[in-house]
């Protein structure tokens, strides 16, 4: 059997970073910066005030309380301004360019608020309450490197930098289809021996939490030659794609059965529980990888977090490599297969300890969506005592 490791460098070795696109910022959230940022100007791009409150100049309220005529107001947003001249004051918003000739700002709570005449009741130092030009960024600086996820953060200094546009590495386009004849949508009947799809829906969202964009497209009967038809029409907007079920050892394994003879996927058992039957290659003229995920729901979404997510954050431009994983304390024993990687499903608390969710079925959907880890069970161990020091993967 081939082992987790081995499977995943084979799938880092093939899957490709995407090439970078010029994107409205309003596209960009989740994208990967791939060019320099920096701002033509500096930010903020002139001396303004920090506080609404007074324009002055600190020498001439130095003996406050002190009174001084109000020679102008200005608004956030003003052009024109006077410059003010000694002993003089100018109403002034937060945001509002300071005048020339004025060195500090006093705020209007140690003011009367006057707006002919201000009483002023206590001294400030120069440059009190004032944001000098090019205090958050110089102009030419570069503000944000290659390689930076953009969060709403990062989005709001792009546009606080003038840009509308911005090259980046796009968020993946990942269709998940679900196969099985047993398989009707959630929201309908279940006739006998039928079950509704939750795969799709899983593997969607995963692929979104793992910052690609993912496309239910539903399920497909386990018809080779219909699972064939629905990829193809679904390759023309796919990065990827993730299939679930089809691929075990029975019979009407369509995934298997319509892949096999291109060459281009591989079919192989990992040495893993869950999720043993794996498939991953390349499909179509583009070359699209494919991860071809087994159908049980805990089987493939284990997979997806060892497997898929890591060739997302590759395509994405990411460091990418296998889950990281922390020590936690083991709060009850678990046995594990001999020769196999355990991902037990547990619940890790603040305090570092772990406990397994009980039905550790590969079917218990139930179990996994109580739990907030794995728990990595090394291939040669099969018994875990309680309190022994683990290893464990947050989802
Ligand atoms: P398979 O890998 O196709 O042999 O399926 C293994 C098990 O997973 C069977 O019990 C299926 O009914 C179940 N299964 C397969 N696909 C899905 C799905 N999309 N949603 C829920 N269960 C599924
Ligand atoms: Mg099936």
């Amino acid at each position: 059997m081939k082992s987790v490791d081995a499977h995943l460098a084979d799938i880092l070795a093939t899957v490709r970073t995407l090439a970078p696109l010029e994107l409205e910022l309003e596209r960009a959230l989740g994208t990967t910066l791939a060019e320099e940022v920096s701002s033509p100007v500096p930010l903020p791009p002139f001396d303004n005030s920090a506080m609404d409150g007074y324009a002055v100049r600190a020498a001439d309220v130095a003996a406050a309380p002190v009174s001084l005529p109000v020679i102008d107001d200005i608004a956030a947003g003003s052009g024109e301004l006077r410059a003010i001249g000694q002993g003089h004051a100018v109403r002034i918003m937060t945001g509002a360019p300071l005048p020339a000739g004025a060195d500090a700002v006093v705020p209007v709570e140690w003011t009367d608020g006057g707006t002919v005449t201000v009483r002023i009741d206590r001294p400030v130092r120069e440059g009190n309450a004032v944001r000098r030009a090019g205090e958050d960024v110089q102009a030419g600086e570069v503000v944000l490197k290659p390689g930076t996820t953009i969060g709403a953060a990062q989005l709001g200094i792009i546009a606080g930098t003038g840009r509308r546009r911005v090259w980046v590495r796009p968020r993946p386009r990942v269709v998940v289809l679900s196969t099985g004849a047993e398989l009707v949508e959630p929201g309908t009947q279940l006739g006998p021996g039928q079950i509704w799809d939750s795969n799709s829906f899983t593997l969607t969202a995963a692929v979104r939490e793992a910052g690609g964009d993912g496309f239910r497209a539903g399920t497909v009967t386990d018809d080779p030659a219909a699972f064939l038809d629905q990829l193809d029409a679904q390759l023309v907007r796919a990065d990827a794609v993730i299939t679930s079920g089809g691929v075990s050892m029975g019979a009407y394994e369509p995934v298997k059965e319509a892949l096999g003879p291109l060459g281009t996927v591989r079919f192989e058992k990992v040495a893993m529980q869950p999720g043993m039957p794996q498939g991953f290659g390349v499909v179509g003229d583009d070359q699209v990888p494919i991860f071809t995920l087994p159908g049980n729901p805990v089987s493939s979404y284990v997979s997806f977090q060892l497997f898929v997510r890591p060739a997302l954050r590759k395509m994405r431009g990411l460091p990418a490599g296998p889950p990281i994983t922390r020590s936690a304390h083991l709060l009850a024993p678990l046995h594990s297969p001999e020769g196999k990687r355990s991902f037990l499903r547990g619940v890790l608390a603040d305090d570092g300890t772990v406990t397994p969710v009980r039905g550790q079925g590969s079917h218990q959907l139930a179990a996994l969506a109580l739990a907030n880890c794995l728990i990595m069970v090394p291939e040669q161990v099969t018994e875990v005592p309680s309190g022994a020091s683990v290893q464990v993967i947050r989802i």
